[in-house]
């Protein structure tokens, strides 16, 4: 993964990439009246590199921050921002359930195994956060269901929620006039499975909906770099001939066969991924 890094993606939308352990991108929108936070962070030490961003630009702290779904990494830096959490209904849901949780090593290795919801991130929460740990989990001023738009002054968002396989809760944010979408982590598998998957009934919707925004700019919550519309649209088109060929249950190797046979090109690493998630996905509910 390459070094974290801050950096203006168009006129008001600031970037920080993702970090080790297993920091999500977060991104800051800057209008002329104030400025939203887009996710986060995975601590106060992550988040702190945007915000000393943002002052070393000269511009305003964030006044609000847009939570993109409920796990870890996207929530735990939250106290550090001091501006009110905007969630979807579901996301604020499981923040309420997040605030009994124990953080302790113990109580986290006493989860592992048991519970589907931590086990993933066990090892990254204890590099992110060496003992003694400290979380305070805040919870949403403003909750909303469906869609929610923002005017910051000179640029809005348009907030809307969209589910999916990775967490039913993720929301996206389109940021205009810029033509920036921030997908969080809507568009990425399952993490609490045994067996990471895609279903073609949350994804083909999910796909849809994303289509539908006219972006330049693609930011994804673990993504290296800021995607182009092309970038974005090659991604979607793998995971499109991935879920038809699942969708004819053959096993793997025949799988990949007719993904080579309907594209006429050798499936690449991305698309051999996602041919083996839609085929682990393809009997679930
Ligand atoms: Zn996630």
């Amino acid at each position: 993964m390459a070094e974290t890094e801050f950096s203006r993606v168009s006129d008001h939308v600031y970037w920080l990439s993702p970090g080790k352990p297993d920091r999500p991108a977060l991104a800051a929108v800057v209008g002329e009246d104030f400025t939203v936070m887009l996710d986060a962070g995975a601590s106060a030490a992550h988040v702190r590199l945007m915000l000393d961003g943002l002052r070393e630009e000269g511009v305003a702290l964030p006044r609000y921050t847009v939570l993109t779904h409920w796990h870890w990494d996207h929530i735990f830096g939250a106290k550090e921002i001091s501006a009110p959490l905007i969630a979807h209904v579901q996301t604020a849901e499981w923040l309420a359930k997040l605030t009994t949780q124990d953080w302790s090593n113990n109580a986290l290795d006493q989860r592992l195994g048991h519970s589907a919801e931590f086990a993933y991130s066990i090892n990254d929460i204890k590099l992110e956060l060496p003992e003694p740990r400290r979380v305070d989990i805040i919870q949403p001023e403003m909750v909303f269901e469906g869609s929610l738009d923002l005017y910051l002054g000179g640029v809005s968002c348009h907030i809307q929620h969209v589910g999916g396989d990775h967490a039913a809760d993720s929301v996206v944010i389109y940021v205009e006039p810029d033509r920036v979408l921030f997908l969080g982590d809507a568009l990425y598998q399952t993490v609490y499975s045994p067996i990471p998957y895609f279903t073609a009934k949350r994804l083909l919707p999910l796909m849809e909906t994303l289509q539908g925004f006219e972006a330049d700019h693609y930011i994804e919550g673990h993504g290296d770099a800021v995607m182009s519309r092309m970038e974005f649209a090659t991604l979607l088109s793998k995971m499109r001939l991935a879920m038809t060929v699942a969708a004819q249950g053959l096993d793997e190797a025949a799988t990949l066969a007719a993904a080579q046979a309907l594209s006429g090109i050798v499936p690449d690493e991305d698309t051999e991924f996602f041919v083996q998630t839609m085929i682990a996905g393809r009997d679930v509910e």
